[in-house]
């Protein structure tokens, strides 16, 4: 694909800056939109004078129009749990009435159209590792339903202008990422734990931590995103890394990275909190020739510059 311009929307976000920096580096024009929910300036701090890269606040609740574009990526939305059970409604909001926002501007300008879509479209799976075929188990009220629902009506959505309109869409269902610039403060295993273990604090696993989880560094999420971009499917693809890991695993990688052995402290499972997760990414290594690098143990040592800067942040003074 030759380069062009290309909206993408939670661009502060942690994975939206990611992606902005690799599309410029491709040769695009990139607008980046964000109404700060829950992205943050700093991410995007190093493109202030990138003239190829325009930034907009904009919630993409609201119609707009940033003029033509050859591509949409949209990936507004909060996305850790504490974040989007604390903003609801919004998130609902963003996952309807701004995915179809979004996808009248593809339409109109006749863009491709990519959508960050999520593993929690499985909810609690019952099938593992979880195919794209796999319809998912969810709590449509639970505390999890406003991030699951909004992203599989998304989906619904998106594949609707795909087939009424002939929109060129695609879905990427998205699973655990880590890297630089995630959010310290997101609640998330990942954040929770290098955080905690940088302050030589103890580590918290709710539950008895032999729920699992399969971590993808955000180099190799963004390079499958970008190759999904650039095919012909429509339909749902995994990208993520399939290497499953205990959460309990998980803290002692951490631990042996940061070489603390400190105590674990173990806390409540939260509720609808799913057991096991690990993409089955057949269709990506076929669709796109992909599959992820980055083991957990690089991924966590390439990250860690970034938590201590977001500690020395905490400690500055106001
Ligand atoms: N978790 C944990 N300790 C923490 C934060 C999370 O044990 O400090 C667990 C959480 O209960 C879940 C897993 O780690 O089973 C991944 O949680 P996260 O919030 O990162 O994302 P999720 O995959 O649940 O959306």
């Amino acid at each position: 694909m030759a380069a062009g311009t290309i909206l993408v929307t939670g661009a502060a976000g942690f994975l939206g800056s990611h992606l902005c920096d690799v599309l410029l580096a491709e040769g695009n024009h990139v607008i980046g939109v964000d109404n700060f929910a829950t992205g943050n300036a700093d991410n995007l701090a190093h493109l202030k004078n990138e003239a190829r890269f325009r930034f907009e606040e904009r919630d993409i609740c609201q119609p707009f129009d940033c003029g033509r574009v050859d591509g949409v990526f949209n990936f507004a939305s909060p996305a850790s749990p504490i974040d989007y059970m604390r903003l609801g409604v919004e998130t609902l909001l963003v996952g309807s009435t701004g995915t179809v926002n979004t996808l009248e501007i593809a339409k109109k300008y006749g863009a491709a159209y990519l959508h960050a879509s999520t593993s929690e479209c499985y909810g609690d799976p019952m099938v593992h590792p979880q195919v794209e075929s796999y319809w998912g188990n969810v709590n449509p009220v639970g505390p999890r339903s406003v991030y699951d629902e909004a992203k599989r009506f998304s989906e619904a959505m998106v594949t609707a202008y795909n087939r009424y309109y002939n929109v060129n869409t695609h879905l990427v269902r998205i699973f655990n990422t880590y890297g630089p610039r995630l959010q310290a403060n997101d609640g998330r295993v990942i954040s929770n734990l290098m955080m905690q273990g940088l302050r030589g604090e103890a580590l918290t696993i709710y539950g008895d931590g032999m729920q699992t989880r399969s971590f993808c560094y955000v180099s190799d999420l963004i390079d499958g995103i970008v190759r999904l971009s650039k095919s012909d499917e429509h339909a749902p693809v995994n990208v993520g890394n399939p290497t499953e890991f205990t959460i309990l695993d998980c803290a002692k990688e951490v631990q042996r990275l940061l070489g603390v052995s400190g105590e674990i402290a173990f806390k409540p499972l939260p509720q609808d909190d799913p057991m096991r997760r690990r993409p089955d990414i057949t269709r990506a290594k076929a669709l796109l020739g992909w599959e992820p690098k980055v083991l957990l143990r690089e991924g966590l040592a390439l990250s860690v510059g970034y938590f201590k800067q977001c500690l020395d942040k905490e400690a500055a003074p106001v």
